[in-house]
């Protein structure tokens, strides 16, 4: 055990905790002994805060789950009495948090406990792989460090790979500008109790606190750990986000905004700025997403580098290949706006995924048992024109950029006969509902997979739903089935035959108590894909 109790130190915890009573060295031994008794104790904890009372709540920022299997899902928290102070107004010193799961929100039927070290090394930030759960369950969770408990969270474990699950629902949501809007698309999601959420990044904003928005970002321009650690726990306190986290389990990815706008792997958007340099603020931007975020303890960032790409799998109904196509990718051709899909564009260097990412997506795909295959990722996949006729404009920093891969990842959709694609996209603060081709300008060729774009939860503010735009934009476009550009989330129910997607709509976000309402539904019959209008 430590014998070097973090509570002996009050010059340290004077902002944070206060003492009842005088600690005594023995009292705390007595703590850690008895609770290095308890099952499933990994390494040896800190010694454990007992008898000390917190001065200010330390559970701020709530309690998360993610990445469920159909035997362990990761329990995550945050120690954070003071959430907008950059070291959360935690002392230097690792703090034991103790942890239970139970089947009853009443915790009495404890399945699993323990104890994590919150470390500051890591933000305070605690992850815990609980495992030996049964498939295809809800479990109820939550932590206990010193005098304080948690809120309780609530997660699931996925069905076992050989189950043929009837149905499923899940959510999925992008892009949270925490100044444009108030995060009400939350609410309504936690009304429909999805069994899971996929967030498809752009979680938080990076830019500094500016007046005249809805909320006001705190602190500066995003660039050293400290900065990306308050901005993320400054979105924790928001009430919506918070209850979402404990309402089911998250499988998160990100895009361009958890570290800067429109990076490129090891490129910033910032002509000239060394990308060695840049690959500092990348690692530092890693590590406060890796504290944030419910992830497995595989997902450690190493330095610069956190590989975020994997699958899950839920039973045999579907398979979701969660993508990254900012870490690994080359820089945007033609600059980072709109251009023409001209040699540059087509350029077959051009790379979202990397090739290690790529040669790993065929291989699940080929492997892959799931009725439905879902490529749950950023940035829009349909080569869509968004010009004039005179002008094409497609977006470089979506797959357009890429155009040639893109290509080939459809080809390789169609050629293997990967059972039912569906592509899931975030990024673009609008819906979309696209049929995907091989090569989305020829009409004539048949359609691969369907791809369904999310809207923003609140980036760009209250939006609209534009019914000229929508026109012309579809009658250039046959790709493009459905448009829309309203603020919310898109909620998905499975089933062996049919896929549904329904886009929620909330009428504002300028003011809290907006109203939610289901704008449009698309369906895919198994077997055929495209979209077609519910
Ligand atoms: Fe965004
Ligand atoms: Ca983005």
């Amino acid at each position: 055990m430590n014998p070097d109790p973090l509570f002996l130190q009050p010059e340290t915890l004077r902002r944070a905790v206060r003492h009842e009573g005088g600690i005594t060295r023995r009292l705390l031994l007595e703590t850690a002994a008895r609770w290095s008794a308890l099952p499933l104790l990994a390494a040896a904890p800190a010694v454990a805060p007992a008898r000390v009372r917190w001065a200010d709540d330390p559970f701020t920022l709530g309690v998360a789950s993610g990445d469920p299997d159909h035997r362990s899902v990761v329990l995550w928290t945050r120690l954070a009495p003071a959430p907008l102070v950059g070291d959360g107004g935690m002392p230097q010193k690792d703090v034991a948090v103790r942890w239970e799961m139970a089947e009853d929100a009443g915790f009495r039927r404890v399945v699993a406990q323990g104890v994590a070290n919150a470390s500051p090394i890591l933000g305070h930030s605690v992850h815990v792989d609980v495992d030996g759960l049964a498939p295809d369950r809800w479990y109820f969770y939550r932590f206990h460090a010193g005098d304080t408990t948690s809120p309780v969270g609530r997660t699931r474990t996925l069905p076992a790979p050989d189950a043929a699950p009837g149905r499923m629902t899940f959510a999925f949501a992008s892009c949270q500008h925490y100044e444009h809007g108030h995060f009400t698309a939350y609410e309504a999601m936690a009304r429909d109790a999805p069994d899971l959420v996929f967030h498809l990044g752009d979680y938080i904003y990076e830019g500094a606190g500016r007046d005249g928005n809805v909320r006001r970002h705190a602190g500066p321009r995003l660039i050293a750990v400290e900065h990306y650690r308050v901005r993320y726990a400054q979105y924790r306190t928001d009430p919506l986000l918070r209850a979402m986290h404990a309402a089911a389990p998250w499988f998160v990815t990100w895009d361009d905004h958890e570290v800067e706008n429109n990076y490129a792997g090891a490129v910033s958007q910032n002509a000239g700025q060394d990308p060695a340099e840049f690959l500092l603020q990348r690692a530092a931007a890693y590590q406060a997403y890796y504290e944030a975020m419910p992830l497995r303890r595989g997902c450690l960032p190493k330095g610069a580098d956190l590989r975020l790409h994997r699958t899950a799998r839920y039973g045999r109904l579907a398979a979701f290949h969660i993508l990254d196509t900012r870490q690994y990718r080359t820089d945007q051709p033609n600059g980072d706006k709109g251009a023409p899909l001209n040699a540059a564009a087509m350029d077959p260097r051009n790379s979202l995924l990397g090739r290690d990412q790529r040669r790993w997506l065929e291989g699940e795909l080929s492997r892959s048992t799931g009725a439905w295959n879902v490529l749950a990722q950023q940035v829009m996949m349909a080569l869509v024109d968004r010009g004039t006729r005179e002008q094409p404009s497609f977006s470089m920093d979506q797959w357009p950029g890429a155009a040639h891969e893109r290509i080939e990842l459809v080809r390789f959709l169609e050629r293997r006969k990967v059972a039912n694609p569906v592509v899931l996209t975030g990024d673009i603060h609008t819906n979309w509902v696209n049929d995907l081709r091989v090569d989305d300008r020829r009409p004539e060729t048949r359609v691969v997979a369907t791809e369904f774009v999310g809207t923003s939860i609140s980036s760009g503010g209250n939006g609209s739903d534009q019914p000229s735009y929508v026109a012309a934009l579809k009658a250039a476009n046959p790709a493009v089935r459905f448009h829309n550009a309203q603020r919310g989330y898109v909620r998905c129910t499975i089933t062996p035959e049919r896929w549904r997607s329904d886009y929620v709509v909330v009428d504002q976000v300028a003011k809290p108590g907006g109203t939610a309402s289901n704008r449009a539904s698309f369906v895919v019959e198994s077997g055929r894909p495209g979209a077609l209008e519910a």
